[in-house]
């Protein structure tokens, strides 16, 4: 049978038994009865695209999110806006006034709202005809189009198979069943050809025959490539250890995005770690690019940040797609994208991943001229080593001992944010490795001298097993109040959602419940609080006043943030919940003054 037979229903069957067995081996058993007895014309890529949709890049974006998928929903059924079943769409991580476990699980929700409407019985929907209605949703940017292309697929479904469409769209099936293990059944050389290829359709195509194995292939410029990645050790002593008699080179671990950069004549491609290829860098970059790699041909690895030029330095702030698309549409700017190279995959007309870091240095070091505060190079004697600010700390060295590696992720911590990466100068570059060739340094959760005791002013609805309940919370800080009188007003600090046992949670929430505040249209902030405008800060509900609300004490990573996003002057990264301080008044928050002079004796900013 080929997909123009197939039935999606047949797919879906697959998928329940899945979901329904709990043994990783008896998952992928279902996966291969699937192919061997049921798609036995063997043009497996249409059906291996849905079951890892998050690797299929054939098809462009479709843009749908839950909320716009809501929308396109909404439109689809024909919902009146305010009906109950469109406010339960709408809102589902609330689930709407019927709330029930399903809530925060959109593909669950939008299978209830459709049960009563579709029933049980499949419309006969073929893997080809959902491949074309796929094509067609990611093709159209029109909201109406995307809907009746979604009318279509309801026609010719029922509730439980749109229900896995839905979860095909949103490219997250929750199979419990690992990409590898998937692609270990489909053919034993299929990861290892993903991996140098990140093409799910050549995969399917050139490995049909399972007992044929496939000659390793070499990466291709033009063609994404897995990541390398880091593994994580606790400290300088486990790496060194790991590292133990090799040559060793301790770079900074930057904070941006990894990209490679693909250089093909005059054709430049920017593939960020999900092998997306971004356009909207070659505005400000390629030119640059083309001129200052020296070869016609090769792959860098490297990551992408924001510099600058005002402080001549790298910035604290500025995502890099917004910058890219400032730069685009012209606006005048004082950031800039800059690429920070620090490996080459392919050089000239060879792939060089087979030589060792060593040899690859050597060779970045010859074909790249690198442009301060736009394309630098990572090297211990080159390009931003050798461009540091006087008494800057270096990027990048060639460590002899664990004292070195010590010093110099001491030294990266205080002057930077994220940690060290320690890397074997001997060997290979391995897609999609995290065996331990590259390992991660980072600075521990501390308690931060005294615990941070703060307030929580609001609070986030939660999505999956926390769904329709509040799980996440804004916690501010007190505005310092004259003495013997209570704050009377609280900044906001940072958001914070882990930390609690499922339990601790519940109880807090059920605590808190009677004075939440819905923070609904026209959206007000409490007079007692002070928060910024920026969206992603606005809670789902308000505490209704300080004195009803309780302090947590948080912890975080060492390193503090410069804030933008809330009133305080700095926030906290991956801040946690340590405990619920239901033993100490509400009015003894840490107030602001104090906040900030714990950073500066920290050296934390
Ligand atoms: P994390 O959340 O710690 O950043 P991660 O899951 O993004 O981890 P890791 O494999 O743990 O990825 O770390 C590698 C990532 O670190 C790379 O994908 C890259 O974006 C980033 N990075 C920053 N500086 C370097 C560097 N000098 N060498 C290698 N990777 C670096």
């Amino acid at each position: 049978m080929t997909d123009q037979t197939v039935r999606f229903g047949l797919l879906v069957s697959m998928f329940q038994a899945m979901l329904r067995e709990r043994s990783a081996p008896k998952k992928r058993r279902f996966f291969r009865k699937f192919l061997d007895r049921v798609y036995t014309g063997r043009e497996y890529f249409s059906a291996v695209r849905l079951i890892l949709p998050s690797l299929d890049r054939e098809r462009g974006t479709y843009g749908l999110k839950e909320v716009a998928l809501a929308q396109c929903l909404v439109d689809a059924l024909g919902l009146a806006k305010d009906s109950p079943d469109a406010v339960r769409l709408l809102n589902w991580r609330k689930a709407g006034s019927r709330a029930g476990q399903n809530a925060g699980n959109f593909a669950m929700i939008a299978a209830e709202v459709l049960q009563s409407r579709q029933g049980m019985s499949s419309g006969g929907l073929t893997i080809k005809e959902l491949n074309d209605a796929l094509d067609r949703l990611a093709t159209t940017e029109n909201r109406s189009e995307k809907a009746s292309v979604l009318a279509g697929l309801i026609n010719k479904t029922n509730a439980l198979e749109m229900k896995w469409i839905l979860m095909i769209i949103l490219k997250d099936l929750k199979l419990g069943i690992s990409e590898k293990s998937i692609f270990h059944e489909f053919h034993p050389d299929a990861e290892d050809l993903f991996n140098v290829t990140c093409d799910l359709k050549l995969v399917c195509e050139k490995l049909k025959d399972r007992g044929q194995r496939h000659k390793r292939q070499d990466i291709e410029v033009g063609k994404a490539v897995r990541a390398q990645l880091a593994m994580r050790v606790s400290d300088a002593s486990a790496a060194w250890k790991k590292l133990h008699g090799k040559q060793v080179v301790a770079e900074c671990k930057f904070d941006g995005d990894r990209i490679q950069i693909h250089k093909n004549g005059g054709e430049i491609h920017f593939f960020s770690r999900n092998f997306i290829d971004h356009p909207e860098y070659a505005h400000g970059m390629s030119k640059l690019i083309k001129e200052n790699i020296l070869v016609d041909r090769c792959i860098l690895d490297g990551e992408m940040l924001v510099w600058d030029t005002t402080a001549n330095r790298f910035a604290d702030f500025g995502s890099n797609q917004e910058i890219a698309k400032a730069a685009r549409e012209g606006f005048e700017s004082d950031r800039q994208n800059i690429d920070v190279a620090f490996d080459v995959l392919y050089a000239g007309d060879t792939s060089v991943i087979h030589q060792t870091l060593a040899e690859r240095h050597e060779i970045l070091r010859k074909i790249i001229r690198p442009i301060k505060g736009q394309f630098e190079l990572l090297l211990p004697n080159m390009g931003l080593n050798e461009n540091r600010q006087p008494g800057e700390p270096c990027w990048s060295i060639i460590a002899s001992s664990q004292e070195d590696v010590e010093k110099f992720f001491k030294e990266t911590i205080e002057n930077r944010d994220e940690g060290i990466v320690v890397k074997d100068l001997g060997s290979k570059w391995e897609p999609g490795d995290r065996s331990g060739k590259w390992l991660k340094l980072k600075p521990d959760y501390i308690h931060a001298g005294s615990d941070l005791d703060v307030l929580i002013i609001g609070g986030y609805f939660g999505s999956g097993r926390h769904g329709g309940e509040v799980a996440q919370f804004l916690v501010g800080l007190a505005e310092r109040s004259d003495p013997d009188t209570y704050p009377k007003r609280f900044l906001s600090f940072c958001r914070v959602g882990t930390g609690l046992s499922d339990e601790e949670l519940n109880t807090l929430v059920n605590k808190l419940k009677p004075y939440f505040m819905k923070n609904e249209y026209p959206k007000r902030t409490p007079r007692f609080y002070e928060v910024t405008n920026n969206s992603k800060e606005r809670p789902d509900v308000w505490i209704e006043s300080p004195d009803k609300s309780v302090l947590v004490s948080i912890t975080s990573d060492i390193r503090t943030i410069k804030s933008e996003v809330f009133a305080a002057p700095y926030s906290l990264r991956f801040p946690r919940i340590h405990r619920v301080r239901y033993d100490k008044p509400w009015h003894e928050c840490l107030d602001v003054q104090e906040f900030v002079e714990i950073v500066r004796s920290s050296n934390g900013t």
